[in-house]
């Protein structure tokens, strides 16, 4: 149904999956342009979730005078409507969470579609829910660097696998993150801080056009000027940690002990180092990327490498301990997460 008023017209619906003929209860929200979407409930329901929810619908007294919908009490909630059927359904269909598109285990972009729903799981206390929600969030952004690799690798092979898709089809997007981290799990802030530095400053999310497939992109409008200012002052200190880092290490006087001439080699790595550094904003990728591991290039098969073994062990201990300090100094980058 819809109404004319003045010079706009609002669209009045039930909610096509949450409005039970029989139920005791109906609760009305309203979307940004002021779309009504009407919920027919039961209060044992939600009274056998969350006493909370149930309390705050039917308070003890005192007992107030209300409005009637469709025969029955009639309560308004400020929630946008998509997030209170997101949040019934969990409620009335509980294994809707494992079943049923768009909201299920693995989903990348379950910390956008589900903040409203947790939210609502917060104030009025159904802890299961949050703890669903929020055990899906941690498993994409994780505390260890194994982990953070592991899941690097998840991302390649999804998008490996998904002809057609885009990376943001596949990988988490990092402001929707924060926006929640920020409310509900601030320890996974660094990673997540750590992946929106090393995305361009314009990359917008889901807008690639010419970028390749591997590109991210980000919600922008989800972010506040504060956090902006902090990626920007964490680029701005990770480039100076791995520089200050590199240069501590002193590899323009490395000495090779099978006296192979590795030092001009090493030199040149650093250079390159550098570099990709610099190009791809992305220093864990990039220091993984300049080990001499064969089977980290993606073969088994020896190739001819112009550094000695011994050196080659070397670079790569020193390269694979900075990975491991530079991961647990991620917080040291982003200023009062
Ligand atoms: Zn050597």
């Amino acid at each position: 149904m819809s109404v004319n008023s003045d010079d706009f017209c609002i669209n009045i619906t039930n909610d096509p999956d949450l409005y039970f003929p029989d139920g005791n209860l109906v609760i009305l929200t309203r979307d940004e342009v002021g779309n009504h979407t009407y919920f027919r409930v039961h209060q044992s329901i939600l009274l056998k979730h969350s006493k909370a929810l149930s309390d705050h619908i039917f308070p003890d007294s005192p007992s107030p005078v209300r409005d009637l919908y469709d025969g029955v009490p009639l309560v308004e909630f400020q929630e946008d409507p998509r997030d209170l059927n997101t949040f019934l359904k969990f409620l009335y269909e509980p294994f809707y969470v494992f079943s049923a598109a768009p909201i299920q285990r693995g989903d990348p972009d379950i910390a956008f579609k589900m903040y409203g729903a947790l939210k609502l799981a917060d104030k009025f206390s159904i802890q299961p829910l949050k703890d669903t929600i929020l055990s899906y969030i941690r498993e994409d952004w994780p505390l260890t660097l194994q982990a953070w690799d592991e899941r690097e690798a998840f991302y390649s092979r999804r998008l490996k696998n998904s002809p057609g898709s885009t990376m943001d089809d596949v990988a988490p997007e990092p402001a929707s993150v924060i926006r929640l981290a920020r409310e509900f799990e601030s320890q996974i802030l660094p990673v997540a801080f750590y992946h929106l530095s090393r995305l361009p400053v314009n990359a917008t999310y889901g807008q690639h056009n010419q970028a390749p497939r591997y590109a991210r992109g980000v919600r922008g409008y989800l972010l506040s000027p504060a956090d902006r200012e902090k990626a920007s002052l964490g680029r701005e200190r990770m480039l100076r940690w791995i520089v200050d880092r590199m240069e501590s290490l002193m590899l323009d006087t490395w000495q090779c002990k099978g006296d192979e001439g590795c030092h001009v080699h090493i030199y040149w790595r650093v250079v390159v180092l550098h570099r990709s550094v610099i190009r791809s904003m992305d220093v864990l990728s990039t220091l993984r990327s300049m080990r001499s591991h064969k089977l980290e290039r993606g073969t088994s098969e020896p190739v001819e490498d112009a550094v000695c073994h011994d050196c080659n062990g070397r670079w790569d201990q020193l390269l694979n301990d900075a990975r491991c300090d530079f991961f647990n100094s991620l917080s040291s980058f982003f200023p009062d997460l």
